[in-house]
């Protein structure tokens, strides 16, 4: 519910069969299924999709609900800097975001958070079902508020230092199992560094790292990864 409701939001689903840009769509459901097979954690219903937005930005819900921008897919096929790296491919480079936001939701960061308050909104629904059988409209209006939220709410924990630190080391091994090129994780820092120094100019709230420091530890992972690679 909380998922169909934050794509609407976002801009709108992309259909596979759209004519501009179906094939983004195909790709990102592609990437995400065989991805999401090599995910460590099973039981999850993972879903993929584009979202027709121009932002710069990827999200997850809790139970494995992802979605990346149109915006940021094009972004990444447009930027032709390798930053020193071999060339990645675009699908790499789409295998960089849904790794990580997989690992967010593998590791139920903000999961049990969003599961305990869709449950009191469920409850609050559930007594003003029994005991105001009045106005039903402010009732759906004010129950959405409250949806609102729990979705903003459970995007928020997504976002805290050390979430955005496991779910780039978490997703560059999936990526490894899943035989992509783990590297790419670097070059995506490397492309926020280059495009978004002045959103992350202060890390604010000391919540969000900045994509330096989330690039020195993919770098890391990835001589953890490949020993005998030089980064
Ligand atoms: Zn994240």
């Amino acid at each position: 519910m909380a998922y169909q409701r934050l794509l609407s939001k976002s801009g709108g689903r992309i259909s596979e069969d759209d004519p501009a840009n179906g094939k983004y769509a195909q790709l990102v459901h592609q990437v995400g299924k065989e991805l999401a097979a090599k995910s460590p954690r099973d039981g999850l219903n993972y879903e993929f999709a584009l979202v027709n937005s121009d932002a710069d930005n990827a999200w997850c819900l809790p139970g494995g609900k992802i979605a990346i921008n149109l915006g940021l897919v094009l972004n990444m096929e447009k930027e032709t800097n390798d930053f020193g790296m071999e060339k990645l491919s675009l699908k790499e480079k789409v295998a960089a975001v849904l790794s990580h936001e997989i690992s967010h939701a593998s590791a139920r960061h903000g999961g049990r958070t969003i599961e305990r308050n869709l449950f009191i909104y469920a409850v609050i629904k559930a007594l003003r079902y029994l005991f105001e059988n009045g106005d039903q409209e402010k009732e759906h209006s004010e129950a959405d508020r409250y949806l609102d939220k729990i979705i903003q709410g459970s995007l928020a924990l997504c976002q805290s230092r050390e979430h955005e630190y496991e779910a780039d080391k978490y997703g560059m091994h999936l990526m490894k199992s899943a035989n992509i090129n783990p590297r790419a994780a670097i070059w995506l820092m490397e492309y926020f560094k280059e495009h978004h120094q002045n959103l992350f100019g202060i890390e604010f709230l000391s919540t969000h790292p900045l994509p330096e420091g989330r690039l020195e530890k993919n770098k890391e992972t990835f001589q953890e990864l490949n020993p005998q690679k030089v980064v």
